[in-house]
């Protein structure tokens, strides 16, 4: 049976952004609510992070945040849900990673691309079948869809390789593309 328990999110830090990218965020998150899928997500309570996890929160959905203990400070964590304080950063990488069935890229940063091309790498690797959707309404991402064009016609990466992740315009898209593409025993 196919069903998505738990979706990570991997989105910006930064509060300094359009307040487009903020609301996009609260969206998900009353999605990811709504439908009764976890949030995974990296634990803090600033940027798109803490809209999405406060949005999900105050619908009663469920949240895991997982954040090393380095940030807490900068990243403010929020406390009001679920949370794990890690040693470090690969830890809270390889814990989000664990604790995901699938995930949403929302529009980031440095860290977001890291993290969001870190998974598609141990994919690529064949060490997962997670997949993962990019969510914006503006083609944020689509730049680097573009560059994954140039990869696979390249030859670097089979074409195979396009249906790991899609490119969604709403929350609601996003998780029924990724829906679509897992396979999580029912047990
Ligand atoms: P940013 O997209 O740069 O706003 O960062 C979004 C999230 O990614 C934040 O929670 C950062 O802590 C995290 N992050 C920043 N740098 C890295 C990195 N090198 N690897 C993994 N996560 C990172």
């Amino acid at each position: 049976m196919t069903k998505i328990r738990s979706i990570c999110v991997y989105c910006g830090a930064s509060d300094a952004v359009d307040p487009r990218y903020i609301k996009l965020a609260e969206a998900l998150g009353r999605e990811l609510a709504k439908r009764g899928i976890r949030l995974v997500y990296g634990g803090g309570g600033v940027g798109l992070m803490g809209a999405c996890a406060r949005a999900a929160h105050d619908a009663s959905g469920e949240v895991l945040g997982i954040m090393p203990r380095f940030l807490l400070q900068k990243e403010r964590i929020y406390k009001d849900v679920e949370h794990r304080i890690v040693d470090d950063m690969h830890t809270r990488k390889q814990m989000m990673f664990d604790e995901a069935d699938a995930f949403i890229v929302l529009p980031g940063g440095i860290g977001t691309l890291e993290e969001a091309v870190e998974i598609l790498s141990w994919a690529r690797l064949g060490l997962h079948a997670k997949p993962m959707a990019f969510l914006d309404e503006d083609g944020f991402w689509s730049p680097f869809f573009e560059l994954l064009e140039r990869i696979i016609e390249g030859g670097f990466i089979p074409e195979e390789f396009r249906q790991a992740m899609v490119h969604s315009k709403t929350s609601s898209d996003a998780i029924e593309a990724l829906l679509d593409r897992v396979v999580v025993l029912d047990i």
